[in-house]
C-alpha cells in the first residue's frame, strides 16, 4: 500500500525535476500547496499551463518576450547601436536591475562547452553576426559570466568579432566564478561602467 497518494507523488517528482529542488523540498511544496486553497492550485496550473503559448523568443534579441520584437529592441530610447551578449535571460534581468544599460541584448542560450558537446552552433552566436553584418552596431559588450565555459565563449567572441566591431567586457568587480545573475547590483552597475575595450 502507497502511504503517500499517486497525485501528491507525481507533483513531487514534477517539483523534484526543477534546478536546485532536492526530495525533501520537493514534498514540502507539494504539501503546502495541498494545504492551500484549491482556487491557488489551479492558479498555479493555469500559470504553468500558459507559459509556453504566451511567451515566445524575441526574433531580435532571443529574450523570453510575449511580443516579437520585445519591450526593449522596440523601445525607441534604447541605444541600437550598443549590444550586450549575455549567456541567459536571468542575466539579461540583473543587468536590467542596475539601469545603467541603455542598450539592446542577445541572449546566446548558453555557453560554449565542447566536452558537453556545445559549440557555436548550439548557441545563438550565428544569430549575433547576423545582427552586427545587418549594421548600426558600434558596440558588443560580452556580459557572460566569470565561470570557465563563460570566459570561453568570451575569448571566442572576441577572437570572431575582432576588427568587425568594437568589443568590451564587463570590469572586475564581478568575482571570478560568479554567474552574473547573481552578482550584486552595485558591483553589476560598476562592471558594466568601467568596462573595458578588447584590443
Ligand atoms: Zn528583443
Amino acid at each position: 500500500m502507497e502511504i503517500v497518494p499517486a497525485a501528491l507523488t507525481r507533483l513531487i517528482n514534477d517539483f523534484c525535476r526543477l534546478p536546485g529542488i532536492g526530495k525533501k523540498t520537493a514534498t514540502r511544496l507539494a504539501l503546502h500547496i495541498m494545504r492551500r486553497p484549491e482556487v491557488e492550485a489551479k492558479e498555479l496550473a493555469s500559470d504553468l499551463a500558459e507559459l509556453h503559448s504566451s511567451i515566445r523568443l524575441c526574433s531580435n534579441c532571443f529574450a523570453f518576450s510575449e511580443d516579437d520584437p520585445c519591450v526593449i529592441c522596440n523601445d525607441p530610447k534604447r541605444d541600437k547601436h550598443f549590444i550586450c551578449v549575455v549567456e541567459g535571460p536571468g542575466d539579461l534581468m540583473a543587468i536590467e536591475k542596475t539601469g545603467v544599460f541603455k542598450g539592446l541584448y542577445h541572449i546566446l542560450h548558453g555557453v560554449l562547452s565542447p566536452m558537453d558537446g556545445i559549440g557555436p552552433a548550439e548557441i545563438k552566436v550565428d544569430a549575433l553576426i547576423q545582427r552586427i553584418k545587418q549594421g548600426n552596431v558600434t558596440e558588443i559588450l560580452i556580459g557572460t559570466s566569470s565561470t570557465v565555459p563563460g570566459e570561453a565563449t568570451a575569448s571566442y567572441l572576441i577572437e570572431r568579432l575582432k576588427g568587425v566591431v568594437t568589443v568590451s567586457r564587463l570590469a572586475c568587480g564581478i568575482p571570478l566564478g560568479m554567474d552574473i545573475k547573481y552578482a550584486d547590483e552595485h558591483s553589476l552597475a560598476h562592471s558594466i561602467e568601467s568596462r573595458k575595450n578588447q584590443k
